[in-house]
């Protein structure tokens, strides 16, 4: 198996799409990533996987904290500032949420301390702990196979 096949593979996995956010120095620093998932329940963690040459890596493990902020089907542009295909930064705003940026307009922010790390090959898993949520109504943006997508109705049951 070539890294191009194991790409191939892991892109038949369709997600949503999020931006990570942390605010370091008096200035919030945001990264797009679709490596989440919920871990547990009580407390309640959540997982994200941030690769070793990303910024945001240094910044976490600086500030101990940071957002999720799941993007809507509205957002793609928000998507592709922060994966630096774009220098657009026209669509997006923050607000403050107990001294925490989040993006607003999402359909949810999430907003978490650090609970653990783990290095696992190029890439380091943050474990978050839940701190609080902010949530909205409206349709998500998805990824599949290496591109933006979304949902069409009507949906399974
Ligand atoms: P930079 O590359 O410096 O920042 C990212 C971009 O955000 C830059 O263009 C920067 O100008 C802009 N930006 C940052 N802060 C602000 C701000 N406050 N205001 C305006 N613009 C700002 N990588 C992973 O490690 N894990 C993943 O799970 C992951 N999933 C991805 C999913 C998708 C759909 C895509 C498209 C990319 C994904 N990536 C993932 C890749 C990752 O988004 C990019 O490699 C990203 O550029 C890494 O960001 P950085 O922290 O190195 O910072």
């Amino acid at each position: 198996m070539d890294n191009r096949t194991f790409r191939n593979a892991m892109g038949k996995f369709a997600t949503g799409v999020t931006v990570i956010t942390t605010d370091i120095d008096g200035e919030v620093h945001g990264m797009t990533a679709n490596a989440f998932m919920s871990v547990s329940l009580n407390p309640p963690l959540i997982l994200i996987s941030i690769d070793e040459k990303a910024k945001m890596l240094s910044k976490i493990k600086k500030s101990g904290c940071f957002s999720v902020n799941i993007l809507s089907e509205e957002q793609q542009e928000v998507s592709m500032l922060f994966a630096g295909q774009s220098s657009d930064k026209e669509n997006v705003s923050f607000e403050k949420r107990n001294g925490n940026s989040v993006i607003k307009e999402s359909l949810a922010n999430i907003i978490c301390t650090v609970y653990g790390s783990q290095v696992a090959g190029d890439h380091t898993l943050f474990i978050g702990e839940v701190e609080d949520v902010i949530l909205r109504d409206g349709k998500p943006l998805a990824f599949y196979e290496g591109k933006y997508s979304r949902l069409t109705t009507p949906q399974l049951t």
